[in-house]
């Protein structure tokens, strides 16, 4: 840990160890002590760390070139990367814009939706409805669509706040998730508030397939997702899809959707995709929603960094990493290891009340009593404290409170999807160790 002042400041004032080196799995700090990436970051080095095919293709790339403004140049490897990208979304998602990060591709796919909805006369369309819990990102536009009262209250008076319908937290509610009549239960919330905004006002349904940072690895219900998908076409809403945290292969299929076989009218991505190499992001939309926008003057929207060819060129890379080496097939294998083993450790650990997840996008959630459901007091703030419990033993996890911000705590463990069975062992014996310390220290607190 370094003792030194720091003219940096993200969250807090508590000092992090210094990262010195990353390869595969592993992490080591400035102290030489090694970390296993059990969280991938935040869900973002999906390849792992360093690997020398994507650092050979960039630095290919930085030796032709690191920036071309997009209004001036097109690039090869943006023009590559965006015929790849509408290679693997489906069927009609064919026209790709590239930006930095997961909050500016929920901003563009917004912003495409308006314009498309003007450009074909449809301009009393602009609510955009998702989902709480839901995260879509920190800028205002997609805070504003983003169920998390934590983040967004205290921003709410600068935003046009839009709808909301709960997400589908069947475990919480009683339900069986493998009930059709559960999913379309849910799915029916969507209906009912679109009819209660006025059809003719709402513009875009946006929803994580797989919940990711707000609910924890939440997995639709049966029915769901096909269901709330036929809503929005039977009422003229567009279907956004997030994939930043379920796409390039974390939930066991290279895109989420193709569980369910969706067709989004828009589709967002980020994280896996350039797999913390670049910063990358990227929203890729039918062709019927982008051609109406280009006759009308054309797209208005851009960041200076858009099409970024160091960043495309990561991409791609990344994308031949995981065909390669059959990543997305290994992820969907030990993503089901990995939930055998954090089943068995809820067999071990009353603390933990529930768990949940797809492929390697896996998390557990803590509960004080399985039986009521009832979440661990929030002033333990066992997201916090669990994590720096694990931290010390050489794990990183990725935790947050669930339920609306307000309740209740889980913890990701989404490790790189080239993990093979040891690794697994290895996280395993971590959170062992790590849930048996934490339940010892909050025993008292939850006995009195
Ligand atoms: N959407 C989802 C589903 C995400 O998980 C995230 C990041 N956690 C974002 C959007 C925002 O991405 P970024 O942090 O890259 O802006």
């Amino acid at each position: 840990m370094s003792a030194k002042p720091s003219h940096l400041f993200y969250q807090g004032r508590e000092r992090k160890p210094v990262l010195d080196q990353a390869r595969g799995v592993y992490m080591w700090d400035v102290d030489g002590k090694r970390y296993l990436d059990g969280s991938s970051g935040a869900m973002v080095c999906n390849i792992g760390h360093s690997n020398e095919n994507v650092l050979e293709a960039m630095r290919r790339q930085m030796e032709k070139s690191t920036f071309g403004y997009r209004l001036h140049f097109e690039t090869e490897a943006s023009e590559k990367l965006a015929s790849k990208t509408a290679a693997l979304t489906p069927e009609g998602l064919n026209r790709v814009f590239f930006v930095s990060g997961g909050s500016e591709a929920v901003e563009s796919a917004i912003k495409l939706a308006r314009q498309y909805a003007l450009a074909v006369g449809q301009g009393s369309r602009w609510k955009v409805i998702s989902r709480s819990p839901s995260y879509h990102g920190c800028t205002l536009g997609a805070l504003a669509i983003t169920g998390y009262a934590p983040l967004t209250k205290p921003f709410e008076p600068m935003m046009q706040m839009m709808p909301k319908v709960p997400a589908p937290r069947a475990y919480l509610d009683g339900l069986d998730p493998d009930d059709i009549a559960t999913g379309h239960h849910y799915a029916h919330m969507l209906e009912a508030q679109i009819l209660a905004e006025g059809p003719e006002s709402v513009l875009a349904f946006i929803v994580e397939p797989v919940g990711g940072a707000s609910t924890g690895a939440l997995v639709p219900p049966r029915g769901y997702m096909e269901r709330v998908q036929e809503i929005c076409r039977q009422y003229g809403v567009l279907f956004i899809l997030d994939e930043v945290m379920t796409g390039a292969g974390r939930t066991g299929k290279f895109l989420a959707s193709e569980h369910w076989n969706l067709e989004p009218d828009i589709m967002v991505m980020s994280k896996g995709f350039a797999a913390g190499y670049m910063p990358l992001g990227g929203m890729a939309a039918h062709e019927r929603l982008v051609e109406p926008v280009l006759d009308a003057g054309g797209f208005l929207h851009g960041f200076t960094y858009a099409g970024n060819p160091l960043a495309c060129a990561a991409g791609l890379a990344v994308i031949d990493e995981i065909e390669r080496l059959g990543l997305v097939r290994n992820a969907a294998l030990m993503g089901e290891k990995l939930l055998t083993r954090l089943r068995e450790l809820m067999d071990r650990h009353a603390i933990i009340g529930d768990v949940r997840g797809m492929g390697l996008l896996t998390a557990f959630e803590f509960m004080s009593d399985r039986a009521t459901k009832a979440p661990l007091p929030k002033e333990l703030r066992a997201f916090d404290r669990f994590v720096q419990i694990a931290y010390v033993k050489g794990l990183i996890v990725y935790s947050r409170r669930t339920r609306d911000g307000v309740e209740g705590d889980h913890v990701l463990v989404c490790p790189p999807m080239i993990v093979n069975e040891t690794h697994l062992d290895e996280i395993t014996e971590m959170l062992d160790a790590a849930l048996a310390q934490f339940t010892a220290e909050i025993r008292p607190s939850l006995d009195k």
